[in-house]
């Protein structure tokens, strides 16, 4: 952090002159469980990480917009008049994506002063921990700041969705950008994508010696995209059949139901949807009433569910997540949209090393790719930094 801190600092300066008004962060995040169920209107568990982008803010006596990164070379430039989606490409549209959207949500753009700002992160990007959320809840919490907007963090979710889905032009629901706002230490956020209720939830992770792995298999099919898009097509498909709005408003009892409606494919990637929400309400009572170390044999079964139900995993996922099971993970499973990315394992402390050795033997044996494996800890959301 100290390190990020340095750099903006430092690039702020060495790119527009003079010294930053103040320095703001966010985190990305991760999903504990609750896998292709936010566009069914269903229940994810995602918690901040501590992995974060620094953004450095300095205010202009005029119009004029300047974002630079230690990511890359060249700063964009942009007036506060041409700030709409269809002026915004490449990486600069997060942060300027942003600034457009908060003017979506009552920001007066044609009062507000212009800005400079300096971004770096230690966010992996790509990796599915959603360096995307991280420097559009950065942007928006300083932006919310510095423009005294009294916006409050569920709206600025909103707005780093809008700045998403528009500016960027990714169809991506509200999951990540509420962890990185509204994450604590320890905790991970209970979010309700039809409602959009947000509680946090001590995991209890650091008193029970507990750390979460990931291991990112560095795969990344071509076929994702398309295989996100049919599945679903195949969630809306089971919900019309079955005459609901979506998938959110069956429970497993109403599978037996589906099992004679539904084909035998559509039947098992509705089953998926249907007891993963199940399997996130079903974490967050166990967290409560028997804590962290109870909760690793709902992560197996999520893993099965998308193996087999929604097969949407890999062989490198299936052996990453049997290889830290058998090294001593007490729950792993597939995280992210699936055919490739990154598998979690919940460990305890004194067996990471173990079975990162164990993960990483494994695919060489496999001839897989060597994998890359390092420890999160569920940290704070968004704020300022100084
Ligand atoms: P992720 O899974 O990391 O969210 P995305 O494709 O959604 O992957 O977002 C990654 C994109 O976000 C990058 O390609 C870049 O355009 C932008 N981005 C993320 N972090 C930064 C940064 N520090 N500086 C500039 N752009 C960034
Ligand atoms: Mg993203």
């Amino acid at each position: 952090m100290n390190d990020l801190i340095t750099t903006v600092t430092d690039g702020f300066t060495s790119r527009f002159g003079a010294a930053p008004a103040g320095l703001w962060s966010a985190p990305g995040r991760v999903n504990l469980i609750g896998e292709h169920t936010d566009y069914n209107d269903g229940f994810v568990f995602p918690f901040a990480i501590n992995r974060r982008t620094v953004v450095a803010f300095g205010l202009r006596s005029d119009r004029l917009l300047r974002v630079a990164s230690s990511f890359a070379e060249e700063s964009v430039e942009l007036s506060l008049d041409d700030l709409a989606p269809e002026n915004l490409a490449g990486w600069s549209a997060y942060p300027l994506g942003v600034a457009w959207a908060l003017g979506q949500f009552g920001a007066d753009l044609a009062l507000v002063p212009g800005f400079d700002v300096f971004i770096d992160s230690d966010v992996p990007i790509g990796a599915g921990l959603s360096s995307s959320a991280a420097i559009e809840s950065a942007v928006a919490v300083a932006l919310n700041d510095l423009w005294q907007l009294g916006l409050d963090r569920r709206v600025l979710a909103r707005v780093g969705q809008l700045a998403e889905n528009r500016a960027v032009g990714a169809p991506t629901g509200i999951m990540d950008q509420s962890a990185s706002l509204l994450g604590e230490a320890d905790s991970a956020v209970f979010l309700d994508c039809r409602t959009l209720e947000a509680e946090v939830i001590p995991l209890g992770f650091d008193a029970a010696g507990l750390e979460l792995l990931i291991i990112d298999t560095r795969v990344s099919h071509a076929h994702s995209t398309g295989g996100y898009a049919s599945r679903r097509a195949s969630c809306e498909r089971g919900a019309r059949m079955l005459g609901v709005t979506s998938l959110r408003d069956l429970t497993v009892d109403d599978l037996d139901r589906a099992l004679d409606v539904l084909d035998d494919e559509t039947f098992r990637r509705v089953r998926h949807v249907v007891t993963e929400n199940r399997r996130v309400q079903d974490t967050v009572r166990t967290l409560r009433e028997h804590g962290p170390t109870a909760i690793g044999a709902l992560l197996d079964a999520s893993h099965l569910s998308m193996r087999d139900d929604f097969e949407i995993s890999v062989p490198e996922l299936d052996l990453a997540v049997d290889t830290a099971r058998g090294a001593g993970a007490i729950g792993a499973r597939m995280t992210g949209g699936g055919f490739g990315g990154a598998a979690i394992a919940l460990t305890p402390s004194a067996l990471i090393a173990a079975v990162t050795a164990a993960v990483t033997a494994a695919f060489a044996v496999r001839g897989f790719t060597a994998p890359d494996l390092f420890v999160v800890r569920a940290a704070d959301g968004a704020g300022r930094q100084q």
